[in-house]
This record gives structure tokens, C-alpha cells and sequence, in this order.
């Protein structure tokens, strides 16, 4: 039997680049077929689009047997449409990648030969530079992918990209995992299996634009970090002991001031900087509790994380 090879792309918005991307991704499955003799299986989830994305993934579905499709009811985001394909994905290997060509799917070959021939089970891509990203969010990003490293047990690479072939077993052990709130990049971590890395340069999208806003992108490490991590629960605690050991300090000072020189204690400024300081922190470290809490909340409602309105899986 040869192997079934599925591609997961999530679409969101992204009628101006899909020709492009079916266009280089049919060349590659050409090859590879040729190449290895394996199948591939093509399957797009439509993340509920507001332009003509799902009638061109149609038009395709309607002349290609490869290609099939997972329409979504309205936007639930990438996270989903991950989730969604691999549910529905029926490869002995499974891939996803971007539907904009920043994920170069001429690397999809040696993605195999790697996990064919060097026996791992899960080739991932991360890019080497962020070239053509503002200098701002690189920043961003890199002080993020140092503060989850220190705080989380699981692994999560700086600058791994979702783009990846998997194995079934890996798959299956991804399925596994039910949990509501999805940050991948620590799901792939958590996880475990062997890994191989793959390094290239950034590539720009080929068409359109990107669905991150700054503002996105920052919440999405939030969840991350409240997903993947639960040092910051521990922030009030630690907070707590460092104000008692200076309140000591304060009160010691103070009862020495006022025995030795008899001085009186200024009053009102000093107080009004210890009860806006220690508000601030109690009201920061409740901020965190109620992050948890929300997430904790919306796990325990077991919705599902996404609804299928038209399929042809
Ligand atoms: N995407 C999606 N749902 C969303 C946002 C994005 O399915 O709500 C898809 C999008 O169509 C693309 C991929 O996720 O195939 C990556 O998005 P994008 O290229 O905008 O992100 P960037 O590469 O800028 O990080
Ligand atoms: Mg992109």
C-alpha cells in the first residue's frame, strides 16, 4: 500500500492567494508522486471567509479528487481549523501549512525522506530570520518565546512555524488531547516525539494580507503563556512575602525612629503611596486568578471548538 499523504491548510480570507498555492502545492504533489508513488489528500478548512475562498476551493474539489473541504459556520480561528483537519484528516502522514506560501511546500519532500528514512516522527519548519516583520513585534516575539521557555516545562521553539509533518502515531496523540483553549505550538511541545528541525529564510505572503494584528498576537501568547504555564499563579504568593518582608523592615525602622529621636511619623504622603501600591498589586495578582478562572470557566462549558456547515470529507 502506498502512503497517504494529508495537507491540512487553513484558509481564512485568503481568495487572492489561493491559485498561487494550489498551483506550486499540485507541482510538488506531482514529484512526489512520481518520486515515491505515495497519495496525497488536499484538505482545506474554509474558517468561516467573508470573500469567494470556499467557491475557489470548490471549483477545485469539483475537478481534483486530492482536494476535499471543511466549511466552517463563522470564523473560529486557526486554532479550529488545525484542530479540524486533523480530526477529519485521513493520511498515514499529515501536514499542515499556510495557505499564503510563506510555508515553501517544496520542503514537503524532504520532509518525508526524513521521517521515511531518518526515523523521526515529526519534521517541523522554523524560520531563521523575521525579515519583513516589524522590528516591534520581533522584539515581541522573541521576549515571549524567552519568558514561556523559563516559566513552562514544555518546549516551544523560537520561531517554529505550524508548518509540519507528522506521523499518524503523533497525530492520534494530538487528537488526544480535548482541551477548549488550542495553542498548538505548546500542544506539538507537550506532546513529545522526535522532532527534526528544518531552517529557512522568512518568505513573505504571496498575496493578501496577514490575519495578526499586534493586539491578536499579543492576547494569543497570553493564552499561551495561561495554557502552557501556571507560574504565574504564583506571582501573589511571591508578591505577598516580598510586602511582608518590607512592611517588617518599615516597622522595625519606624518603632527605632520614634524611641531613639521621638521623631513623628509624616503621615498622609506615605500612606497614600504604601495603599496605592499595595492595591495595585492586590488587584494585579487577582487580574491573574481571573485568567485562569475565565479559562478554567470556558474548558468547563465543553463547547465545541468549532462547527462544520458544509464538508465534502
Ligand atoms: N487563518 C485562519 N483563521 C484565522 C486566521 C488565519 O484559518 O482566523 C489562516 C490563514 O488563512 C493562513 C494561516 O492561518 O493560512 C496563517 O495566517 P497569516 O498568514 O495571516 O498569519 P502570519 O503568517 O502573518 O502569521
Ligand atoms: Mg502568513
Amino acid at each position: 500500500m502506498s502512503d497517504l499523504i494529508s495537507i491540512i491548510v487553513p484558509c481564512y480570507n485568503e481568495e487572492p492567494s489561493l491559485p498561487y498555492f494550489y498551483e506550486e502545492v499540485c507541482k510538488v504533489f506531482s514529484s512526489m508522486e512520481q518520486k515515491y508513488g505515495v497519495n496525497f489528500e488536499l484538505l482545506f478548512v474554509n474558517d468561516g471567509s467573508r470573500d469567494q475562498t470556499l467557491s475557489v476551493i470548490k471549483r477545485y474539489a469539483g475537478s481534483d479528487p486530492r482536494v476535499k473541504y471543511i466549511s466552517f459556520s463563522r470564523n473560529f480561528g486557526k486554532e479550529g481549523a488545525i484542530i479540524a483537519g486533523l480530526t477529519h484528516a485521513r493520511g498515514d502522514y499529515v501536514a499542515m501549512m499556510d495557505a499564503d506560501l510563506q510555508d515553501p511546500p517544496s520542503l514537503l519532500d524532504e520532509m518525508y525522506t526524513a521521517i521515511k528514512e531518518e526515523d523521526y516522527d515529526c519534521v517541523g519548519t522554523r524560520r531563521v530570520d523575521r525579515k519583513g516583520e516589524p522590528p516591534i513585534r520581533s522584539f515581541f516575539a522573541r521576549c515571549f518565546y524567552k519568558l514561556i521557555n523559563q516559566i513552562s516545562k514544555t518546549e516551544i521553539v523560537d520561531g517554529a512555524r505550524d508548518f509540519r509533518l507528522m506521523t499518524r502515531q503523533m497525530t492520534d496523540a494530538i487528537l488526544d488531547m480535548p482541551e477548549y483553549n488550542r495553542f498548538s505550538k505548546g500542544i506539538f511541545g507537550w506532546v513529545g516525539f522526535r522532532t527534526k528541525w528544518l531552517e529557512y529564510e522568512n518568505v513573505e505572503r504571496v498575496a493578501g494580507d496577514t490575519k495578526w494584528s499586534f493586539w491578536k498576537l499579543f492576547l494569543y501568547s497570553l493564552d499561551g503563556i495561561i495554557a502552557f504555564s501556571t507560574a504565574p499563579l504564583s506571582i501573589a504568593s511571591v508578591l505577598g512575602i516580598i510586602c511582608l518582608f518590607i512592611s517588617v523592615v518599615i516597622i522595625l525602622i519606624i518603632i527605632a525612629k520614634t524611641l531613639i529621636w521621638g521623631d513623628p511619623v509624616a503621615g498622609y504622603p506615605s500612606m497614600m503611596c504604601v495603599i496605592f501600591f499595595l492595591g495595585g498589586l492586590q488587584l494585579f495578582s487577582i487580574g491573574i486568578l481571573g485568567q485562569y478562572l475565565a479559562k478554567t470557566y470556558l474548558e468547563t462549558k465543553r463547547r465545541p471548538v468549532y462547527i462544520i456547515k458544509e464538508t465534502n470529507c
